[in-house]
């Protein structure tokens, strides 16, 4: 047995059954987490980003583990390797990195993801997209089932992630018909916990930033917009389940909690800093009204479902935020 970097106990495997696994954006946020589980369940773990937004504290402590290796490559060029399962989590994901560089958020979304395909189909891997929330855009529908299309602007300004992730989404099921590669998508929603980046602009990560900085919590809009936040080890089991399950999905992963962006900020202010004050910024563009996720599917099929609520979960990753930025 062992344990991750979440605090969960794990199996560990014996060598000769070892898996060997790619994670692609494994220093970042989600796919560091992710690698923390798979090396503790005894995979071979390789990890490959081009550090945008990752970062090699993330994964620091993972190296010289004999069942751990790195590789700093971009997604957008191919890569020979041999793998058994490729978890493909490279792409930026919080709006100001992925604004940041529209047309490469684009290519690394669509040419990326069909060089880790073409990868997947060499090798006779099983490959899982880590797809989003996003590609329901601004949702007619509440929760949003896997069944529901979307409502996505084509042309605005979060396209190059919500368009990416979507034909993301339509090669990995090209793939799997054309040349009947074995593949699974995810539809992850907002997630949060320890190693988040501390200046990505993500409103769980900057609401517990600016209560422990005593800076004001920067509410953009009127607060009345909602989102569903899950912990990060409840998303980690989430994908590993989907990967080792037998069916592609789509899957929704993501905690139905359904808080409004004021709550949120009630919330933070109670758990990190009840001293914190709030200030109302300009709401970005095209922001989604409302989100939250039906989770029927994978918990009737797979048997999953989340297990930190959002205060918990907050609780857990106040000590990781108070060391990277230096206060008590
Ligand atoms: P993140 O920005 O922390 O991690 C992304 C990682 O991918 C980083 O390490 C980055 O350096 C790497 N990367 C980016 N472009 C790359 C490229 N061209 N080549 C190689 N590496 C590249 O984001 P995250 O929150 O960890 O998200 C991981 C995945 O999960 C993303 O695909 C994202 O779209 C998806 N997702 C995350 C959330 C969330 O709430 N965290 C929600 C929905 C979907
Ligand atoms: N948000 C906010 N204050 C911030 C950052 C974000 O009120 O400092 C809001 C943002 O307008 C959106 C929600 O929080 O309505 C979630 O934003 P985030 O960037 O975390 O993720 P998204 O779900 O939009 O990709």
């Amino acid at each position: 047995m062992s344990q991750n970097g979440a605090g969960t106990l794990i199996k560990t495997k014996p060598r000769c059954e070892r898996n060997r696994v790619l994670v692609t954006g494994g220093a970042g946020f989600v796919g560091s987490h992710l690698c923390d589980y798979l090396v503790a369940r005894g995979d071979h773990v390789i990890c490959l980003d081009n550090f945008f937004t990752g970062s090699k504290e993330n994964i620091a402590h993972l190296i010289g583990k004999p069942n751990f290796e790195v590789i700093r490559h971009d997604v957008v060029e191919p890569i020979l390797l041999e793998v058994d399962q490729i978890f493909h989590c490279a792409c930026p994901a919080s709006p100001i990195h992925y604004k940041y560089n529209p047309i490469k958020t684009a290519k690394t979304s669509f040419l990326g993801t069909m060089n880790m395909l073409g990868l997947a189909k060499r090798c006779k891997a099983r490959f899982l997209i880590t797809s989003t929330s996003e590609v329901y855009g601004d949702p007619l529908e509440h929760p949003q089932r896997e069944t529901y299309w979307g409502n996505v602007n084509p042309i605005g300004e979060r396209s190059c992630y919500d368009e990416g992730k979507r034909v993301a989404e339509t090669l990995t099921m090209d793939y799997n018909r054309e040349h009947n590669l074995q593949v699974r998508i995810v539809r992850i929603f907002n997630t949060y916990g320890p190693r988040m980046a501390l200046d990505d602009g993500r409103v769980v990560s900057n609401f517990v930033s600016q209560a422990l900085t005593n800076k004001p919590i920067t509410v953009y809009g009127d607060g009345q917009q909602t989102r569903s936040f899950q912990y990060v080890s409840d998303l980690v089991k989430g994908l590993v389940t989907v990967m080792d399950g037998p069916e592609i999905g789509p899957f929704n992963i993501g905690n139905p909690g359904e808080f409004t962006m004021l709550e949120l900020a009630n919330l933070v202010k109670e758990v990190v800093n009840p001293n914190a004050t709030i200030e109302y910024r300009e709401n970005t563009a095209d922001d989604p009204k409302c989100r939250k996720p039906d989770i029927t599917k994978v918990k009737t099929t797979l048997g999953w479902e989340p297990v930190v609520p959002l205060r918990e979960g907050l609780e857990r990753m106040v000590d990781d935020f108070k060391r990277r930025l230096g206060v008590e």
